[in-house]
């Protein structure tokens, strides 16, 4: 399991310049929201960069680092800007669940792409009592390094 980790972290990952174990001051209504609701402690979420931010559509990344406490989540600020907030919530839970939960892609708040708002209202509660459960699927580590990002087409 190390081993796949730092494997992931080093073929993927890049090491921030900046202090990443602190949360931006943006994301703390939402993280005191997630960490209610979850009951967990929510993985640090800053606005800053990242070599996956090289396509345009990702928004988020959860960077797995190992020990796994210090995993970080970085969001894309220019695409942020303009997400309703209903897609701010969703994109939180998102990668909270990578980074906090360890899931991979599955459906409902783990969906690679942001769902349209229209469904995440019908399914609200349907995929949050999902998520909690803490059995949505596990991350795997494909070859690939985009398991991790959150699309926003
Ligand atoms: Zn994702």
């Amino acid at each position: 399991m190390k081993e796949i980790f730092l494997a992931v972290v080093a073929g993927c990952g890049d090491v921030p310049t900046y202090d990443h174990y602190k949360s931006d001051p943006e994301f703390r209504d939402l993280i005191h929201e997630w960490q209610s609701l979850t009951g967990k402690r929510a993985v640090p979420m800053t606005f800053g960069n990242h070599s996956a931010f090289k396509k345009p559509q990702v928004l988020g990344i959860c960077q797995p680092m190992t020990p796994s406490q210090f995993n970080y989540i970085i969001i894309k600020r220019e695409k942020w800007n303009y997400l309703s907030d209903i897609h701010k919530w969703v994109a939180v839970m998102h990668e909270q669940g990578h980074c906090a939960y360890g899931y991979g892609h599955t459906d409902g708040f783990m969906r690679a792409y942001l769902p349209p708002e229209k469904e995440v209202l019908k399914f609200w509660d349907e995929w949050t009592e999902e998520y909690l459960s803490g059995e949505m699927g596990l991350l795997t580590y494909p070859k690939e390094c985009n398991y991790e990002h959150l699309y926003n087409k």
